[in-house]
Formats: structure tokens, sequence, C-alpha cells
């Protein structure tokens, strides 16, 4: 049995939370492969020492002041290493660091060193083999991912290794450039290795207990999923709830290794299991909610709009070419409601409009603005009958209006729009008649 184990920034940014993690990784003799983050925030006033890095190198590398900043950095290394009680100094790294700093090495460069020196002292900590990610993980000169040849080079290198610590978040080009994923990659270098080793599963150690059925700041102490398919997740994240990257579910996904997103501040909770798919029914018929506030529904209306062949195409072309890209387009016999993100939509409104009237000759066209839209996502959907009824009832019982309705084909979700004012209470009202009744 292979493990590969990722920890995030808050698993990492102190001595006390690196003896937790070490104590997880000797609790099972197959959690072979250690991918660790940047040390993250101690406290929710601290800061990341990704964060720490761009600053210092923004400073340094347009020849401001920076050794205080880069001082800071050193200190909360040595604050790790010391209560760790290794022996072991950063400072020839620090040296070379610093000189590549000064010189311009770029942005990418900097950020990654969190991961590469926080990968050196896990290393030494569990007497694992060190391997430099940017030898082993390959982007193109344009900066995208090498996944084949990553896949090939890694699990070469890694084949006749037992145990090592890998970092996450950066590879490089072909020229030799650091690069770096976008931020939170570590979770996508983790899923990297997990392919590359043929792991039995990937455990992605964090600091909640796994997906939540609903936003935590909107429903008090909120179920933990136990178990969710790649479909639903991407569904959930997609809406806007955040624990993976996004990313990193496309190389293990396609190899079939779950991924078990996990607790390090308890690790005796079983957490998320993340599964291609599953026998498993979910425990409330739903598997979670999500949700985003501000969007703009357009309403376009024209008589005969329903044998007027080419008209949808029309409409989302004059979105397209406003290079503005759509969530959702309910349609009804004579009128078609295209859902845009506001903030993207308010800019370039006047200019699409205008592109509407002269490629599609509507009768009207009306703008609601501030709305939201929720994510009601279980595969136990299809198999439940009542669940649409069950969530608008629960609406209609929390005077919540529900401007819009979209049922995937899928039967995976169920969209609802409300408005932006609603948007609190109508997940309220739906994790309750599901979770806290469990009608
Ligand atoms: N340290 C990086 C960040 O803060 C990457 C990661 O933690 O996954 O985004």
């Amino acid at each position: 049995m292979i493990k590969v184990v990722k920890f995030g920034g808050s698993s990492l940014a102190s001595a006390e939370q690196f003896k937790k993690v070490g104590d997880i990784i000797r609790a099972d003799e197959s959690r072979k492969y250690v991918v660790p983050s940047a040390p993250g925030k101690r406290h929710s006033n601290d800061t990341k020492v990704t964060d720490m890095l761009y600053a210092c190198y923004n400073a340094a590398s347009e020849g401001k002041k920076y050794k205080e900043l880069l001082d800071r950095i050193k200190d909360r290394y040595n604050e790790i290493i010391k209560g760790l009680g290794l022996n072991l100094s950063l400072e020839e790294e620090f040296k070379v660091i610093e000189k590549k700093f000064v010189e311009g090495a770029g942005s990418d460069y900097a950020a990654s060193r969190g991961e590469y020196l926080n990968g050196i002292i896990m290393a030494n900590y569990l007497g694992y083999e060190f391997i430099d990610s940017a030898e082993v993980i390959f982007f193109n000169e344009e900066g995208d991912f090498l996944a084949e040849k990553t896949n090939v080079i890694l699990s070469k290198r890694l084949k006749g290794i037992e145990r090592a610590v890998i970092p996450g978040f950066y590879g490089a080009k072909e020229s030799g450039e650091v690069k770096t994923f976008s931020r939170g990659g570590s979770d996508v270098t983790g899923s990297i290795v997990s392919k590359a080793v043929k792991a039995d599963l990937y455990e992605n150690w964090t600091d909640v207990s796994g997906f939540l059925v609903a936003d935590p700041r909107i429903i008090d102490d909120p179920k933990v999923i136990t178990t969710i398919t790649y479909k639903e997740l991407r569904e959930l994240s997609y809406m806007g709830a955040t624990v993976l990257h996004e990313d990193a579910i496309f190389p293990v996904r396609k190899e079939g290794i779950p991924i078990n997103i996990r607790n390090t501040n308890a690790p005796e909770d079983e957490g998320t299991m993340i599964v291609e798919s599953t026998c498993r029914q979910p425990k409330y018929t739903i598997t979670g909610i999500a949700g985003k506030k501000g969007f703009v529904a357009v309403n376009i209306e024209k008589d005969m709009m329903n044998s007027e062949i080419g008209f949808g195409r029309k409409v989302l072309g004059a979105f397209e070419k406003n290079d503005i890209s759509f969530e959702h387009v309910p349609s009804g016999i004579d009128t078609m409601t295209v859902f845009v993100h506001q903030p993207e939509f308010e800019g370039k409104e006047q200019a699409v409009l205008s592109e509407i009237h002269r490629v599609a000759s509507p009768d009207s066209i009306e703008l609601e603005s501030d709305l939201a839209l929720i994510a009601v996502v279980g595969r136990g959907m299809k198999s439940t009958r009542g669940t649409a009824g069950r969530i608008f009832a629960a609406l209609a019982h929390a005077n919540v209006n529900v401007k819009m309705i979209d049922q995937g084909s899928s039967e995976l979700n169920i969209i609802i729009g409300v408005s932006n004012n609603d948007f609190d209470s109508a997940i309220k009202a739906i994790y309750d008649i599901f979770v806290t009744v469990q009608l």
C-alpha cells in the first residue's frame, strides 16, 4: 500500500504543527511520499511565508530595502528548525536565494522557495530523501504544465526511492527557470506525485475535517461530507466551495486514485473521500449546497422565438464577442435568459445589449441584477423522488422568491436563482430540510 500525503500551509506553520505531521506520517508506514506546502498562518493575523517571499522579492528586485523582510522569513524557518531540535542550517540556501532575488530571478522562483525550504526541513526531520521538484516537474516555455514528460521522469526517479519529500507548488520550464502552479498549487503536486507512484490513496491534510455540506459562514457547524464523487465536487467547487485546488483532481481522477481530505488538528476524523464513483448513498439525499452572489439575468423576449432557428446562437455570440462567459441559459417559448457574472458584465453592458439588438432583433431586453445562484448537488437525487419538491417547499416557507430553476439532465444538481438578499436564508432553508430535519 502506498499513500501520498500532502500537508497544507497551516499544517506546517510552526514546529508544533510539524510535530503533529510527523506523528501522522509515522503512524502509518504506507505514508511514503510527502508533499509539503510552505509555512502558512500560525494565527488569523499572521502572514503566509509565500506572501512574505513575494513581498521580499519585489523589494529586492526593485532595489528597495529587503533585508528586514528576508530576516523575518529566515526567522520563520529557524523557529521551526529550533523547535524540532534539528541539526540543520539553511544559511547557505539563504545566501543563494538572496543573490538570486537581487539579480531578479522572477517571482515564481521567489515564491517556490517557501516549499523548497520547508521540504528540506521536512526531509531532515523525517529522515526521508529530498527531491527538488524543479528536477522532476516540468512546464513548457509558455508555462503550461507538461503532464506526460513529468509523469515519465517523476515515476522513474521515485521508483527506487522508498520514502521521499517532494516540495509542492513548483517545477521548472525546460530552460531550467522555476515555475509555480497558481496559488494553492501544492494540491496539484500531491496529485501528480500520486499518479507517478501509482498510489492507492492521496491524503490531503489541511485544517478542516473535510468538505462541509454547506458554508460554515452561513450554517453553524455544518456536517462533513463523508464521500463525494469527482463530478459532485466539481459542481460544488465551481460554486465557491473551496478546499482543494481545482486542477488537483485531474491527474488522479484518470488513474482512479481516491483523495482523502483530512484534518491535521483532528487526525482521528475520517474526513472526506473523493472518489470516481461509489455505491454509498449520501446520508442526506443531497451531498452539498454551495452558491455565489453577484449575477445579472439578461432577459430577452421575442415573439415566435421558438421557431427562429439560430436565435440562441446569435444571442450567445453577442456575449462571446465581448469576451463574457455565461453561467446558465434557461428559456421559455418566447423568452431566453442569460445569467452572467455582474462584475464581468457591468463594464460591457451596453456593448452586449446593442450587439444582441443588432444580430437577433429581439422585441425587448430587460436586466435584473444582484442575483445569486445556489447549487444543490447530490448523486442521491437521481434515485429519490421529491427532492425538488422539498427544496421549493422549504424556500417558500422561508419566504424566498425563486427567480430561476435549472436542473441538469444528469440529475446531479439543481441550480436555483434568488435575489442576493435571500442568499443566506435560502441556503439555511435547504440545509435544514435535508440535514437538520432529515425529512
Ligand atoms: N504556498 C503556496 C500558496 O500559498 C502553495 C500552496 O500552499 O499550496 O499558495
